[in-house]
């Protein structure tokens, strides 16, 4: 998304409000899908800085991903606040002012990556899926036999059997 500053740029004004929504398409992150339950909301304000503009504000997403543990859809609302500069500075690594716009949409998903949790489960308490069979333990239990015995336990008890 483009956001034209050239009024800032050219001092007739010193600020601009920004309050818009974006679309954004699904997010591969760290194994795990997310996606987004409409559109992603940004508001803030951009005002003029020695050698470019900086822009201070808040994204709003509604995320949905996976539980962890049982793979059920988990919605969250995320709030992310950040300050980002962008410049005419080509040597800068940061973001850059393209003649007279800049482009917000990096700044999105850069702030949306840095805050994705990297784990989300739907509940502390989720019983995951049975290993075996595959039975969301949340709604309903199965028979299958998913207790192992720990590797090294198992070698004591060879070791205790030898002869
Ligand atoms: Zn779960
Ligand atoms: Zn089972």
């Amino acid at each position: 998304m483009k956001i034209d500053i050239q009024d800032l740029l050219s001092g007739k004004s010193s600020v601009m409000e920004i309050d818009e929504k974006i679309e954004l398409s699904t997010f591969d992150f760290n194994k795990n899908e997310y996606k987004f339950d409409g559109p992603i909301h940004i508001k803030g304000n951009i005002t003029k800085i020695e050698d470019g503009v900086i822009f201070v504000g808040t994204i709003n997403a509604q995320v949905i991903t996976v539980c962890s543990r049982c793979l059920e859809e988990v919605k969250q609302n995320m709030t992310i606040s950040f300050e980002e500069e962008f410049t005419k500075s080509h040597e800068d690594l940061g973001y850059q002012i393209m003649e007279t716009f800049i482009d917000i949409t990096k700044l999105i998903e850069d702030n949306l990556l840095l805050n994705l949790p990297l784990k989300t489960l739907c509940s502390e308490s989720c019983k995951g899926l049975c290993p075996v069979c595959g039975t969301n333990l949340n709604k309903s239990t199965c028979n299958c036999e998913t207790q192992t015995i720990d590797p090294r336990l198992e070698k004591l008890k060879n070791f205790f059997n030898r002869d």
